[in-house]
């Protein structure tokens, strides 16, 4: 990894004291390889609002640039008002905009503004370029989307409406992340793409991130992961492994960066960080 190849990291908003400690000893750990920013999600498993913004403050204090995650699903636009006014109070310039999923089995308000595209163009309305915005890719398609072209469509408006940057959903097959960045090359935009990257150390939680999100693990990956059964250690020295050359092969063949879901552990990142700089 070249210093003009930068990396991020996302973590997630912790439920419990206990938790809380434990992302403070991974930020930690994580922040000494140097992350070009760090990213915090906003109301995924269960994370109220006001959990964001506690952890983005709690990463601020550590010293580095925190971009948080913002969706629109449910809310009005008085209630985004008040988050992006905070944010701009605590010095806050980097969002990820999306439009979130409505908790299962809840109906519900959809909220006032319908799709990420209409959340950016809502921040550059109100805040012009105060902040840096990343949007949502994805290379396998969108679960819900209808197909391939619409769901590209619709990234594209998300571009037009004044996205900056975009972070893909995690995926196993650099095939696929390629194919996406060069539909949205074919449409004349040149918006850096940076693939999400899904550390892999427990196969069961990666299977039901997997259903849900539609990033498919290939046969041979999960063979391999079946196999180990509850040997932890070999998993996690397989994921390394795996996700070491992936990674590697996606800066070789001009991925931008690359963005690590770090699900708030820092012993995969690292391992793959350190084998990406030939350590
Ligand atoms: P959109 O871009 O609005 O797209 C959603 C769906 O609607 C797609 O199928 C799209 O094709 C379709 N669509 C878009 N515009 C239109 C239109 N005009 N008409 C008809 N259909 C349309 N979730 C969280 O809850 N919190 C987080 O912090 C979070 N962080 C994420 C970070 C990254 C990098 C990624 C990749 C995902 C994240 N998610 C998070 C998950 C995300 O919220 C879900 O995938 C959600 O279902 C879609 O959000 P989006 O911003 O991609 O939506």
């Amino acid at each position: 990894m070249s210093p003009d190849q930068p990396f991020s990291l996302e973590f997630f908003p912790p439920r419990d004291i206990a938790a809380q400690e434990r992302l403070v000893r991974s930020a930690k750990q994580l922040l000494a390889v140097r992350p070009a920013y760090v990213s915090v999600t906003f109301g995924a498993g269960g994370s109220t609002r006001s959990g964001t913004a506690d952890t983005v403050g709690m990463l601020q204090n550590l010293g580095c640039e925190v971009a948080p995650h913002l969706s629109c699903v449910g809310a009005t636009r008085p209630m985004l008002r008040e988050i992006l006014d905070g944010y701009r109070e605590q010095g806050i310039s980097r969002l990820v905009a999306l439009r979130g999923d409505m908790p299962s089995g809840m109906g519900g308000d959809p909220g006032e503004l319908r799709y990420a595209a209409d959340l950016v163009a809502f921040v550059r309305e109100h805040y012009g370029d105060a902040f840096h915005i990343e949007v949502a890719a994805y290379p396998e398609m969108h679960p819900q989307a209808q197909g391939f072209d619409e769901d590209l469509g619709h990234f594209i408006s998300k571009v037009r409406a004044g996205a900056d940057g975009a972070i893909t959903q995690y995926f196993f097959n650099p095939d696929a992340y390629f194919d996406l960045v060069d539909r949205v090359r074919a449409q004349g935009l040149d918006i850096p793409i940076t693939p999400g990257i899904m550390p892999i150390t427990n196969y069961t939680q990666l299977a039901r991130f997997s259903n849900m999100c539609g990033a498919e693990i290939p046969r041979w990956i999960r063979l391999r992961l079946a196999d180990y059964g509850d040997d932890r250690a070999s998993i996690r020295a397989f994921g390394i492994d795996v996700i070491s050359t992936m990674t590697e092969k996606l800066l070789a063949q001009g991925a931008p960066g690359v963005h690590f879901y770090t699900l708030n552990h820092a012993d995969s990142v690292l391992a793959i960080c350190a084998n990406l700089r030939g350590d």
